[in-house]
């Protein structure tokens, strides 16, 4: 493969942290690279409007990302407009068919990777995908409208785009469905305030079966797309179709969000998708392999289920930045080079992690005084957690071995080594404590 397609890999991957999941998906995931000599990058948009958009709003983005991920030389960038049949499976996809979809009512774009198959269930989410499939059985039957919230990165667009997909493929094929971040929703109604052309934008908004907005919140404040979607939302919901919006929030908790729509969106059911928890995590990335042609110890993806926490856009770019890396280096995926791939990440996370606040959390977690873990006494109750708390020192933050010991009441570098050596030990035999110490460790990262 050549440099610069790999650096272009790579290069995505930051981008979605960077730019985010729906602004990803809608205008850098369809370009098609290609690489026509060493040292520079073209890009195919699939029209003159999508390259002029990204030209103007995505360019320094892309070369900012190229420049941060491993190009040794400068690299040119250069945006053309593709042929049109050239969409490659990474390009978001048309389902079942393409051509009338596209005439009857504008062209539904879900990614084709957002299915329920896709989705990996655990308590975080549990309410929010029951609710989502039961919608997906009986569109405009069961819960209308529906409404899903929660931060991002959780799962909000997968879970709806799968509704889509599931009404398209399984329930509904002829059913009119409409899947659209708000952001376009309302850049299409300007464009249509500024063409004159707002009779045709109604047409395809009002007469749909299921209409699917994507991070409602991006109306708030904006009083003519509030106007325009309130009148869609009536159409709609009188003619008892089917209506699903996401949020960052709850309903009540957008600011400047109409209070006649605020109502509105608390007629059906309201239900939130929270952060996973570490055995979810740890099957999503299993789940996310599982598509990869590669291989992934089960240490490193502990590891990264581990560094990440709270947020699964990053979880999995986190994977993806450890899966890029091995491919530049042409090295396997062991859980040393996962530690290089992420070493920012790595450090990020323990400059605001410091023992003092190791020993608390640990001496809470034992129902120990802090004083006693940090003296001199041996009693077994607390020989224990001291060194666990040593244990997570070392690991957690940059301290050296001595510097340690200090915390501990001044103790030598090699009892730290020794209790370290110890605990991880421990840990490879003892499953119990492995569970504990991973509940510990979430408490001090959160
Ligand atoms: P949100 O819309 O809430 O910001 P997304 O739906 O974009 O989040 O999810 C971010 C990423 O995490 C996507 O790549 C998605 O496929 C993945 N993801 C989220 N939840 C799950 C899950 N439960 N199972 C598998 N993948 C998930
Ligand atoms: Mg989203």
């Amino acid at each position: 493969m050549p440099e610069t397609i790999k650096t272009w890999q790579l290069a995505q991957a930051c981008l979605k942290d960077k730019l985010g999941t729906t602004v990803f998906d809608t205008w850098i995931a369809p370009l098609k690279a290609k690489s026509v000599a060493q040292n520079s990058l073209t890009l195919e948009a699939p029209d003159t409007f999508f390259k002029d958009w990204v030209e103007k709003h995505y360019r320094p983005a892309i070369e900012e990302s190229l420049g941060s991920c491993g190009a040794k030389k400068k690299i040119t960038l250069t945006l053309e407009i593709g042929s049109p049949e050239k969409i490659t499976p990474e390009k978001i996809s048309i389902s079942a068919s393409p051509a009338k979809t596209h005439e009857s009512f504008g062209y539904l774009k879900l990614n084709p990777r957002y299915t329920f198959e896709n989705f990996v269930v655990g308590p975080s989410n549990r309410h929010a995908h029951a609710y989502c499939l039961a919608t997906a059985e009986s569109p405009a039957k069961a819960y209308n409208p529906l409404f899903i919230y929660g931060s991002t990165g959780l799962g909000k667009t997968h879970l709806i785009q799968s509704v889509c997909h599931h009404i398209k493929n399984k329930v509904g094929g002829n059913l009119k469905i409409c899947y659209q971040p708000s952001e376009k929703f309302t850049n299409e109604l300007i464009d249509a305030i500024q063409h004159h052309s707002t009779a045709a934008f109604r047409q395809k908004y009002r007469n749909l079966d299921v209409l699917v907005l994507d991070d409602i919140h991006f109306i708030a404040g904006k009083n003519s797309s509030q106007e325009e979607f309130f009148h869609t939302f009536n159409t709609l919901y009188d003619a008892h179709k089917q209506i699903i919006l996401s949020s960052d929030r709850p309903p009540k908790e957008i600011a400047d969000l109409q209070e006649r729509l605020v109502s509105r969106f608390g007629w059906g059911l309201a239900v939130d998708v929270q952060p996973p928890d570490l055995e979810t995590r740890v099957a999503i990335l299993k789940k996310k392999i599982e598509r990869e042609p590669v291989s992934v110890p089960d240490d490193v993806i502990f590891f990264i289920a581990g560094l990440i926490l709270t947020n699964i856009r990053d979880l999995e770019g986190a994977l993806v930045r450890v899966m890029a890396y091995s491919l530049m280096e042409e090295k396997p995926i062991t859980l040393d080079l996962a530690k290089e791939a992420l070493k920012d990440l790595l450090k990020e996370t323990k400059k605001f992690i410091t023992v003092d606040f190791i020993q608390r959390c640990v001496a809470e977690e034992f129902g120990i005084s802090l004083h006693d873990l940090k003296a001199r006494r041996r009693n077994k109750n607390i020989v224990l957690p001291r060194q666990i708390a040593m244990y997570l020192s070392r690991e957690m933050t940059d301290l050296s071995l001595p510097e340690i010991g200090n915390y501990f009441g001044g103790k030598d570098h090699t009892t730290v080594l020794y209790s370290y050596t110890k605990i991880k030990g421990e840990l490879i035999k003892n499953g119990t404590l492995k569970e504990r110490m991973e509940g510990i460790r979430q408490i001090i990262k959160q």
